[in-house]
């Protein structure tokens, strides 16, 4: 099948083009310099943005992929989680182009989205899939025996999130936003056994698939802000390497020890944080040593776009599941159980 993908749950407006599991267009607009001053994202700026920028990006998406709008087989759209007013963006221009085709809309979920967008890198993703996704937002381990129905969560963070974490300690380090890409670079010059810092939940009577990284955060902070007390130079590369150890190195463990215990072969790492340069190539050493077959899309595809919207809708279209309806509404807390919202049924 043929699907427009449609992204605008945070500050990328994403628009992809894929045919079944091939990446056609993967066409992107970010108002991430807008909210820099901000040190966050911030939703009104993030809305205008996306309302500025959806119909240049759907031209540039179909552009590039080549095709005409008439023969999709379908435009499926991130229905949530995210921010509300970025989500109501992207629904309604789906919902809008869709009717005026004559297609249908599918409203699909930005987590599993983040998982599916892999069969455009790897090919088709085996059943059930083990996922690791870590992003701004979200830190879980994820089983999904079909991602277009059934994803259920082993575990997930118990306060902050891995990106979040990232982001966080890169304000302390005074070095942006967003911290994951310039920690990720700093933490190459750094010695990352140069601190210590803590690994959350890594006790033997610690829940074995959830995380915690509110603590390392603070931890990260204390240590940086007695430097600075004693009149220390701060050393920025090595607090980065070392934060971003402690950060993979809980993050890959549990990973492989999810896929130990539930008799999985394979992982896959989604959402932006899977751009780190260290968590690859941590848990490409580990799943080695376990047996264990990795899969990490490429880092363009791991943080938000439009192509992993139209990769899970693609699914959708082929595995038949059910569009969905003309009031498909933007849900910012659709939980990670729910892949898509099919149509609402009839009320009587
Ligand atoms: P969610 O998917 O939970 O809604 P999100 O939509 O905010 O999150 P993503 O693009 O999936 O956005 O992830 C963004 C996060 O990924 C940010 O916190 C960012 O710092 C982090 N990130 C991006 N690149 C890297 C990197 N190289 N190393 C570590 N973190 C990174
Ligand atoms: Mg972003
Ligand atoms: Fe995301």
């Amino acid at each position: 099948p043929l699907v427009l993908g449609i992204e605008t749950s945070c500050d990328e407006t994403g628009v992809g083009v894929v045919r079944g599991r091939t990446l056609l267009a993967d066409a992107i607009a970010s108002s991430v310099d807008e909210h820099a001053r901000f040190g966050g994202v911030v939703p009104e700026i993030a809305s205008r943005a996306h309302l500025e920028a959806m119909i240049p990006t759907i031209d540039r998406a179909l552009a590039e992929a080549g095709v005409r709008p008439r023969d999709l087989d379908g435009v499926a759209v991130t229905a949530g989680p995210g921010l509300a007013g970025a989500l109501l963006v992207g629904v309604t221009a789906a919902k809008a182009y869709a009717y005026a085709l004559g297609k249908p809309v599918y409203g699909v979920n930005h987590l599993a989205s983040h998982i599916c967008v892999d069969q455009l890198e790897h090919g088709e993703l085996p059943e059930p899939t083990m996922a690791l996704l870590v992003s701004g937002g979200h830190s879980s381990l994820l089983l999904a025996p079909d991602i277009t129905t059934d994803v259920r969560p082993l575990g997930s963070t118990i306060d902050d999130a891995a990106g979040e974490a990232f982001d966080k300690v890169a304000r302390v380090l005074q070095l942006g936003f967003p911290g994951g890409p310039v920690i990720d670079r700093y933490a190459r010059e750094g010695d990352p056994a140069a601190i210590a810092f803590p690994r959350g939940l890594s006790g033997p009577r610690d829940a074995p698939y959830d995380f915690s990284f509110s603590g390392l955060k603070t931890a990260v902070a204390r240590w940086v802000e007695a430097a600075r007390a004693e009149g220390e130079r701060v050393p920025v590369a090595d607090v980065a390497a070392s934060f971003q150890e402690a950060v993979t190195d809980v993050l890959t463990r549990k990973a492989v020890r999810a896929c130990r215990d539930e008799g999985v072969d394979h992982l896959m790492i989604g959402g932006g944080v899977a751009a780190n340069s260290r968590l690859r190539a941590m848990a490409e050493k580990r799943c080695a040593e376990a047996g264990i077959t990795l899969r990490v899309p490429r880092p363009k595809l791991c943080t938000d776009n439009g192509a992993m919207v139209a990769a899970l809708g693609a699914e959708m279209v082929a595995r038949g599941r059910s569009a969905s309806d003309w009031g498909l509404p933007a849900d910012s807390s659709l939980p990670v159980t729910e892949p898509h919202v099919p149509a609402s049924p009839a009320r009587p």
